[in-house]
This record gives C-alpha cells, structure tokens and sequence, in this order.
C-alpha cells in the first residue's frame, strides 16, 4: 500500500503559510496584486482564471482581471502588458494560455517582465533555472517539489526519472530536480525501452498526457509516483496518465488524480506572486 500524497492538504498549508506573509506586507502598506489577461472565452481558460481569482481572494492577494474580446490584436495584448510592466503596484502577471491563433504566444511570454512573471514561462526565468540563479519557476514543477519535500522523500542522489520533455512541465522538473541533487534521466516519444528506463527510478514522474498509460510494469516496488496528467474518462471521472488502481499497490508513495498535482499548481503561483513582493523589499 503506497503513501498517498495529499495535494489538497500541503496545497492548503502553503496557501495559509502565504496568506500569513501577504497579511504581514499588508500591514506594512504593501499590497500584493496580480494581473490575470484572458483573451477570448474559451471555457477551460475561464475555469483556470476563475480558480486563480479564488486563490488570490483566499490569501488576500489584488486580482486585476483583464477580460478581453477574442478579437483582440497581438499589439493590443502587447501594449496592455507593457503598461502593467510599468505599475508599480502590480506585482504579477499572467497571461492565461493558449491565446487565440491569431497571437503568438512566444511573443506574448516574451513581452512580460521577467520580474514579474510568475507563470515562470520567460526565456530569461528558463535560464536563470538552467544556470541555478533567482527567478521564476513553472509552477507545476515547482509544486511537485515541494510534494516530495514536504511528504519527507528525500531527492538527493535519488534516480529520478521524468517522462514528457515539454517546456512548462517536463524540461522545468528536470532541472529542479538536478537542483535537489537527485540523478534526472528525462523521457520522450523517441525513448527506447521506456519501460526498463522508468523501472530504474526511485521518483516517477509522469507527464505525457496520454490516460493511464504508466502501469504497475514500469514502476519499481516502493518508488514514488508522481503524475502530473489530467484527463476525464468517458464517464466524465477525471483520470491522470498513471493507472492509478495497478500502481498505487506496488509504489511506496503516489500522487492522486484529483488531488495530486492539480492544486499544486495554483498554490506556487500564488507563492510566485508573493516571492515577486518580496523580492523587492
Ligand atoms: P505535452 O503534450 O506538451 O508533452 C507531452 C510529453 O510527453 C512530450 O515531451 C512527449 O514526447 C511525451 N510523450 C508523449 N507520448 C509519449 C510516449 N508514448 N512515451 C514517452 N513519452 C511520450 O504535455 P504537458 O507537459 O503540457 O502535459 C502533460 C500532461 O500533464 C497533460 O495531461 C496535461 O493536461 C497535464 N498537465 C497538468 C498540469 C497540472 O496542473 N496538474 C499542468 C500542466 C499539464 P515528445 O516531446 O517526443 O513529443
């Protein structure tokens, strides 16, 4: 029987660990704001916004919603982002992907200040990640971090293993986990024998986006399994890309789906955007 690793739980604490400093820098006359900029109304987009309000209203972070039409022009997003890159009073900004075709998403990460993205998805925070210097890191893998050290699993000199190479999860893990000190082999639809790979790892994780296809053949008795996938079956239940039911007896300890990974997420970005203020006292 694995540990389970309760993401509701730890993403609760940090969350009131937060709400905590933000009452703290309130009290001193600072407070922490965050832009959120949707384009469009593509429904998921609007479920992720509408969390990200939620969190931020829970910890007494300012969200400034920027609710624009679908037909919003690449420059239009552009200048409205710079503007924010100039307000002293806004900390964080986050631009909610994917954005209409019609933008170019690199271009729109690349117009964020590095100082105030807390998505952690501009080129300058990838390199500082890369090279082991302060900045923004993607806030999935940085909340599966923080999964595994506050669950006690220790990374250092640990094998890990990383399957998904994407720049928002897969490539972010991997250096945060080389940071910990644990040996990163990463993952990709080109590897061969995925499965001998995956059996070496005393940490899994699983990003590949494709529903339970990690079953309990590639996983090693007592490993920790973290999976990062989100998909919703045919009944409408949600499922990750671990086969929950076949691993979870052979690992030592497992994230769920829901309840895992998921709300890992919103909680570092909320840590991001706190990181942000204080970064400047
Ligand atoms: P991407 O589709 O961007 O990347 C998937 C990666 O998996 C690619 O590197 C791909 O390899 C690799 N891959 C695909 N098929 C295989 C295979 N058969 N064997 C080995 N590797 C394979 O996905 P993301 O990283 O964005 O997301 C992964 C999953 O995590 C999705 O289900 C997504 O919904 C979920 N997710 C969850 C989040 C959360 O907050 N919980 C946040 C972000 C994502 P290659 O590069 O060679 O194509």
């Amino acid at each position: 029987m694995a540990n389970i690793i309760d993401g509701k739980l730890i993403s609760k604490q940090i969350k009131d660990e937060l709400k905590e400093k933000v009452c703290e820098l309130n009290k001193k006359g600072t407070e922490v704001c965050l832009a959120v900029i949707q384009v469009g109304n593509d429904p998921a987009s609007t479920v992720y916004v509408g969390n990200k309000k939620k969190a931020c209203e829970y910890i007494g972070i300012k969200s400034l919603a920027y609710e624009l039409p679908e037909e919003t022009t690449e420059e239009e997003l552009i200048q409205i982002i710079e503007k924010l890159n100039q307000d002293d009073s806004v900390h964080g900004i986050l631009v909610q992907l994917p954005v209409p075709k019609h933008i170019n998403d690199e271009n729109i990460i690349n117009a964020i200040s590095p100082l105030k993205d807390v998505d952690g998805f501009h080129p300058a925070s990838v390199g500082a990640l890369s090279i082991g210097k302060k900045g923004f890191v993607s806030c999935t893998p940085a909340g599966i971090i923080q999964l595994l050290k506050r669950s006690q699993i220790e990374i250092s000199g640990k094998e890990c293993v990383v399957v998904g190479r994407s720049n928002i999860v897969g490539k972010p893990m991997a250096m945060l986990l080389l940071r910990e000190n644990g040996t990163v082999t990463v993952c990709h639809s080109k590897t061969k024998d995925l499965k001998a790979v995956c059996k070496r790892a005393d940490i899994l994780v699983v990003a590949i986006g494709k529903p339970k296809m990690i079953d309990a053949s590639y996983v090693k008795e007592g490993a920790t399994v973290i999976d990062v996938g989100i998909h919703r079956n045919e009944n409408g239940k949600l499922c990750g890309d671990v086969d929950y039911e076949s691993v979870e007896p052979v690992a030592g300890a497992i994230t769920p789906v829901p309840g895992g990974v998921g709300p890992m997420t919103i909680a570092m970005l909320m840590n991001n955007c706190v990181e942000s203020v204080l970064q400047e006292i």
